[in-house]
């Protein structure tokens, strides 16, 4: 098994189908999975997964927060790109009726209803990988302007293969495969997270300026690692 130190090194430079396919194929086979949000460029890393593996698994955070519309378009994406391993993964039941009983957790402690509805579930579903591929670009800005395509992260490789992409090569790509769109970009949406969490607007610099409006807030936490979190459920 070739060390992930030299894997970081070897295909740290690439992008896109080139950093994917050696890792899905060879290096990490059956032991990688893809997290998607299913939200507004989403389906650009979902179909080149798809064509590297369509059998590789999808976690989707199932948050129970979700527009209706992207659980939608989540089911017509995994049918137009033939993903065959969608894994549906949600809140553990006594978090949430210990912490989130009325289900208004996100108004009062957004960090720790994240935590129970996203981090804590995506840790306990990636138990079982070695590896995961994220679709963070750069271009988003903020704590994401320098994200690498490759990096370890508690004790797990990291893949962004988007993460040197623009706003243009996603469209492009997008026009060039015809991939659906997410339905509520027509409504003016840029960035579609949970919906209580989630207004229209942004930019094509700041897309995500609709994510956690009129809060200090920017990123639900997934992308911390343990020793970055704010928060430490004895029980998760
Ligand atoms: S984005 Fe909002 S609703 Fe979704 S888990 Fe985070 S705080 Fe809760």
């Amino acid at each position: 098994m070739t060390p992930n130190s030299e894997i970081v090194a070897r295909f740290g430079g690439f992008d896109g189908v080139d950093v994917l396919e050696p890792l899905i194929s060879r290096h990490y086979k059956g032991r990688i999975a893809l997290v998607s949000s299913f939200g507004a460029e989403s389906a650009v890393l979902l179909h080149m997964v798809s064509q590297i593996d369509r059998n590789v698994p999808v976690i989707f955070i199932d948050t129970r927060k979700h527009f209706w519309e992207t659980l939608s378009y989540r089911s017509k994406l995994v049918d137009r790109l033939g993903l065959t391993d969608i894994r549906n993964i949600q809140p553990d039941a006594d978090d949430v009726r210990l912490l989130d009983p009325d289900g208004a957790l996100h108004e009062t402690d957004p960090d720790l209803c994240c935590h129970i509805r996203k981090t804590a579930p995506l840790e306990r579903a990636l138990g079982a990988f070695d590896a995961w591929i994220s679709g963070r670009k750069r271009f988003h800005g903020g704590a994401r302007a320098s994200i690498p395509t490759l990096e370890m992260a508690d004790g797990r490789l990291k893949i962004e293969p988007l993460a040197r992409f623009t706003a243009s090569d996603l469209d492009a790509y997008m026009r060039h495969y015809d991939l659906p769109r997410h339905p509520l970009l027509a409504a003016g949406y840029r960035s579609i997270g949970c919906m209580p969490c989630t207004i229209k607007g942004g930019t094509v610099d700041n897309p995500r300026a609709g994510r956690w409006f009129g809060s200090s807030k920017t990123e639900c936490g997934i992308h911390w690692t343990r020793n970055g979190r704010p928060i430490n459920l004895s029980r998760s």
